[in-house]
C-alpha cells in the first residue's frame, strides 16, 4: 500500500478498502524501518498522526462528506509552523521551539483531512542544495545512501522516495522544491508566488520564498496544490484570485499544438551530459505528442545566480534578526542583552546561515547598497522581461532541473559557490515571481542517478505545467514499465 500514489491512496480509503489509521500505521512502520538510514524526519508524531486519522476514520464511518485527500497522510517540511510540535527549521536556535499557531498550509491541510506525519529535515532556515546544513544532521538519498538528497527541502522528497510518506510539502526560494525532486525521481511544484499563503512560514528571503507539493505524480502534486493553495488576508503578499485548476490539467495533459521554448542559456556548459541526454529525449517525446518545440534566449539569465545571492541573503540578514534570544528559541550567554544576544547567535547559527548574515548585511550596508542590492533589483528586472519575451514565443519554458545527479555528500561542503551552481536553473523563475515544476526525467547514463525536467509557466498558469508534466510523465511511466521509482533500490524491504 505504502508505494501506492496519494490518489490511488485517496480511493482505497474512499472505497473502505482501508482506514486511514492503518494507512497512517503502516507509514509509522516504514518510517520506522528506514528512518535511521535516510534521516528524513525531525520529528515523528506518532500520536498525532494516529489521532487525526482516528478522526477521520470516525467521520467517514458516520457517512460524513469528506475531502478527496482525508486520511492521506504527509510530511511536512521544518521550516512551517505546527501548533505544539517542534519547529527548528534545521536549526539549532530554535531547539526546543513549540509554535503556538499552525500556519495557513496547516491549517488547510488539516481541513483536508490530511494526516501530518511529522516534520521534514532541511538546510538550516532553507539555506543549501544538498540539507547538509542541517544542525541535525544530512539527510541521505534513497536511491544512495552516500550522496545528498538535494535540498534545501531534501528530508521531505527523501521521504517520498524511501515510502515514508506519499506526498509532502516543501518550500522554494531558489529551487528548494525542484532540486531535491530531481535527484530523487519524483515530483516538485513551486507555484507561482503569492499562491500560496507565507502565513507561519518562517522567513528566509520574503520576496522569493514559497511553499509547494513534493509528490511522486504530477496529478498528486495537482491535488496537493489545490489543497493547500488559494488566498489568505493573513498573507500581504497572498494572490487575491481563483487557483488554477491544476487538477484538471494534470488529468489532461494534452500537449497538442502546445508551444514549448527551449531556454538556451540553461543547458551546455557545467551541465553534466547524462543529465543534457535524458532533457534531450524528454524534448522528442513532448515533440511526438505533438507540441511544438521553439529555441527561446534569456540573456540576463547569466546574472541569475549573482543578483539571487545578493537579494536572499540581504533578506535573509534583515530575516533572521529576530532571532535575537529573547523570542524564540535557544538562550545563551550571561551579561548584558547584547552579550546574551551575540553569544546566542554564535551558538545558535550555523555556518551557511552566518556567512549569508554577513554577506546580506553588507550587501545593504550605506554606502554600497547601491552598488549590490539596488544593482540585484534592476538584473531581477530584466530576468522578468527575459521571461515576458520568451512567453510571447512559447506557452511553457523547459530546461533541465539541476545541472547534475545527486553528488556525495561533503563532496561540495567546504565550496559555497560549487553549491550555489545547483541552482543555475531554478533561481530565475524565483526572481520572477513565476511557477516551476520538476519530474523526473530518467536515469542518467553515467552514474544511474535520476535526473530531473524543469517546467516553467507564467504567472497564475500553473495549469499548463500540470497539463505538459503529465503529458511527459505518462509516456515515460510507459517507457519505464511503471513509475520510475520502480527502480529505486528497495530501501528496507522485508
Ligand atoms: N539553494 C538555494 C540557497 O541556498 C535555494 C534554497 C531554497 O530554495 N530555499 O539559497
Amino acid at each position: 500500500m505504502i508505494r501506492k500514489s496519494a490518489a490511488e491512496m485517496a480511493k482505497s480509503l474512499a472505497s473502505g478498502e482501508i482506514t486511514s489509521v492503518e494507512l497512517t500505521r503502516a507509514h509509522l512502520d516504514q518510517i520506522s524501518r528506514v528512518d535511521s538510514q535516510v534521516n528524513a524526519f525531525l520529528h515523528i508524531d506518532r500520536e498525532g498522526a494516529l489521532e487525526q486519522a482516528e478522526q477521520v476514520d470516525a467521520k467517514r464511518r458516520a457517512g460524513e462528506r469528506l475531502s478527496l485527500l482525508a486520511g492521506v497522510p504527509l510530511a511536512l517540511k521544518d521550516v512551517l509552523v505546527q501548533k505544539g510540535i517542534p519547529t527548528t527549521c534545521g536549526s539549532k536556535m530554535l531547539e526546543g521551539w513549540r509554535p503556538p499557531y499552525d500556519s495557513t498550509v496547516v491549517r488547510r491541510l488539516r481541513e483536508n483531512g490530511i494526516v501530518i506525519l511529522g516534520k521534514t529535515n532541511m538546510d538550516e532556515f532553507a539555506m543549501g542544495s544538498s540539507t547538509e546544513n542541517s544542525a541535525y544532521g544530512p539527510t541521505r538519498n534513497p536511491w544512495d545512501l552516500t550522496r545528498i538528497p538535494g535540498g534545501s527541502s531534501g528530508g521531505s522528497f527523501a521521504a517520498i522516495a524511501s515510502f515514508q510518506a506519499p506526498f509532502a510539502i516543501g518550500t522554494d526560494t531558489g529551487g528548494s522544491i525542484r532540486q531535491p525532486a530531481a535527484v530523487t525521481a519524483t515530483v516538485g511544484v513551486k507555484p507561482t508566488y503569492g499562491a500560496v499563503s507565507r502565513y507561519g512560514l518562517v522567513a528566509f528571503s520574503s520576496s522569493l520564498d514559497q511553499a509547494g507539493p513534493c509528490a511522486r505524480t504530477v496529478l498528486d502534486a495537482a491535488y496537493l496544490h489545490e489543497a493547500i493553495a488559494g488566498h489568505d488576508p493573513l498573507d500581504s503578499t497572498s494572490i487575491n484570485a481563483p487557483v488554477p485548476a491544476v487538477v484538471a490539467a494534470a488529468k489532461d495533459g494534452n500537449v497538442g499544438g502546445m508551444k514549448i521554448g527551449v531556454i538556451k542559456e540553461l543547458q551546455g556548459d557545467g551541465y553534466q551530459p547524462g543529465v543534457l541526454r535524458l532533457f534531450n529525449e524528454s524534448l522528442e517525446i513532448l515533440a511526438s505528442l505533438g507540441a511544438d518545440i521553439v529555441e527561446v534566449s534569456c540573456k540576463y539569465f547569466d546574472y541569475a545566480l549573482a543578483a539571487y545571492y545578493l537579494i536572499a541573503p540581504s533578506e535573509c540578514s534583515s530575516n533572521l534578526a529576530r532571532f535575537d534570544a529573547m523570542r524564540y528559541g535557544i538562550r545563551r550567554g550571561e551579561g548584558s542583552a547584547e552579550e546574551v544576544m551575540n553569544a546566542t547567535r554564535q551558538i545558535g547559527f550555523g555556518r551557511e546561515v552566518k556567512r549569508r548574515i554577513i554577506l546580506g548585511t553588507y550587501a545593504l550596508s550605506s554606502g554600497y547598497y547601491d552598488a549590490y542590492y539596488g544593482s540585484a533589483q534592476k538584473v531581477r528586472t530584466l530576468i522578468s522581461r527575459d521571461f515576458e519575451s520568451a512567453f510571447k514565443l512559447a506557452d511553457v519554458l523547459v530546461s533541465p532541473t539541476a545541472p547534475t545527479t545527486a553528488f556525495k555528500i561533503g563532496e561540495k561542503a567546504n565550496d559555497p559557490i560549487a553549491m550555489y551552481l545547483n541552482d543555475i536553473a531554478t533561481i530565475p523563475t524565483n526572481l520572477a515571481g513565476i511557477g516551476g515544476m520538476s519530474l523526473p526525467s530518467g536515469l542518467a547514463f553515467e552514474d544511474g542517478l535520476p535526473a530531473g525536467f524543469q517546467i516553467m509557466a507564467p504567472a497564475m498558469k500553473d495549469d499548463l505545467m500540470y497539463k505538459a508534466g503529465a503529458a511527459l510523465e505518462a509516456e515515460l511511466v510507459f517507457k519505464w514499465q511503471g513509475p520510475i521509482l520502480n527502480l529505486a533500490p528497495k530501501l528496507g524491504a522485508r
